[in-house]
């Protein structure tokens, strides 16, 4: 799915000194690094406010608390996605909210967010899905209506940019009143172990968010807040420091691959290629197949016999995992999620793919739906 090595050799030297001068200094933990990296983040999304984290399932966690939700507080979220975000809304007490999603963005559908508002409600976490922006504008509206924060999932599109009716354009994850992204490896932006980050604009709540991941702690020893211990360390921000010159380029990559995809199956009746939210970009972290005519399983099977890996993003909807069954959901309740579960197929998806394998993977795929 992903070629991680090819890539590093790619820029094994600026990498390589990076990690060295990590350990020749050994600032290991909130090193040099680390505040390069914030500031060149900074710069490259324009967000005021970068603090580096642990993991991006740290980083929305981080952002909950910074908002100081109460127990009880109602937080809606699609309920097709990874779990990260039900979970942390679910550790802090919190009431996750599901809405469905849009057959063809895949992204949170606004109808269904707006029928979800209760008095309840204190935040709305939408998830910019596969790499490209959920539609940011009306929700930033409904939610300002409504009096509510807004923390962006942008896990898997940094890097995407979304336009706004009036013709201004900003990054995923500086839109809403926090952002949250992950540097998993095979991210668009990853580094070599865990990674996280959360953008903000507002100079208050990212100190109280600094403060919370380091443990509660503004002066030293002397804490706060309740916090916790979330930090990147300065390897990872060498690997991420290296990396990020780069980003652009490996998005033109995937970019690039995509259309490859796109030309191949458009027009194919048994398969759909994925739908574009028309004002923002796609940086593809995924190319998500929904399988519209043929059997998705088998045809998985048959791909990896062929030697090409395909995966199921997601398989099950939040409202139907065994640890979040909830008595006010029932199947049926979010009919595309549970649509899109049973049809969705990745294929690989990376900054290394050529035209041969491209070619190799799309002729597969269409010689076995025949
Ligand atoms: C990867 C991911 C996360 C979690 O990031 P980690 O760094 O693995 O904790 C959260 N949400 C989404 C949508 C993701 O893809």
């Amino acid at each position: 799915m992903v070629d991680l090595q090819t890539q590093y050799q790619h820029i094994k030297q600026e990498i390589d000194a990076g990690i060295q001068e990590v350990i020749d200094s050994a600032a290991f933990i909130k090193g040099k690094k680390v505040t390069d990296f914030q500031a060149h983040l900074e710069q490259y999304t324009g967000a005021k406010h970068v603090i580096p984290v642990g993991n991006g399932t740290d980083a929305l966690q981080i952002a909950l608390m910074g908002l100081g939700l109460k127990a009880g507080d109602e937080v809606i979220t699609p309920t097709f996605t990874f779990i990260a975000t039900a979970e942390v809304v679910a550790l802090l007490g919190l009431t996750p909210v599901v809405v469905d999603v849009d057959w063809e963005t895949m992204n949170m559908d606004l109808e269904s967010v707006r029928r979800a508002i209760t008095p309840r409600t204190k935040a709305i976490v939408p998830v910019h899905l596969f790499g490209q922006c959920a539609d940011m504008e009306p929700l930033m509206q409904l939610a300002q209506e409504h009096h509510l924060y807004v923390v962006e999932d942008a896990c898997q599109a940094i890097g995407a940019r979304y336009t706004f009716s009036n013709g201004e354009t900003k990054q995923a994850g500086t839109i809403g009143h926090i952002g949250c992204t992950s540097f998993f490896p095979s991210k668009n932006l990853g580094c070599y172990g865990d990674g996280g980050a959360i953008f903000t604009n507002d100079d208050e709540l990212a100190a109280r968010m600094r403060a919370i991941a380091n443990h509660g702690m503004v002066v030293r020893y002397h804490h706060e807040m309740i916090g916790v211990n979330s930090r990147l360390d300065s390897i990872q921000a060498a690997v991420l420091d290296a990396k990020l010159p780069h980003l652009d380029e490996y998005i033109a990559a995937r970019q690039r691959a995509a259309a490859c995809y796109d030309k191949a199956f458009a027009g194919n009746s048994k398969l759909l290629i994925p739908g574009r939210q028309n004002n923002s970009t796609h940086v593809f972290h995924q190319y998500t197949l929904r399988v519209a005519g043929a059997d998705r399983d088998q045809l998985r099977e048959q791909l990896a016999e062929r030697g090409i890996p395909a995966m199921i993003y997601y398989p099950v909807p939040l409202h139907q995992q065994k640890a979040y069954l909830d008595p006010r959901y029932k199947d049926g309740d979010f009919p595309v999620a549970e649509k899109l579960a049973s049809c969705v197929l990745s294929l690989p998806m990376h900054t290394e793919l050529d035209e041969e394998q491209l070619n190799y993977i799309s002729s597969a795929v269409l010689e076995l739906i025949k």
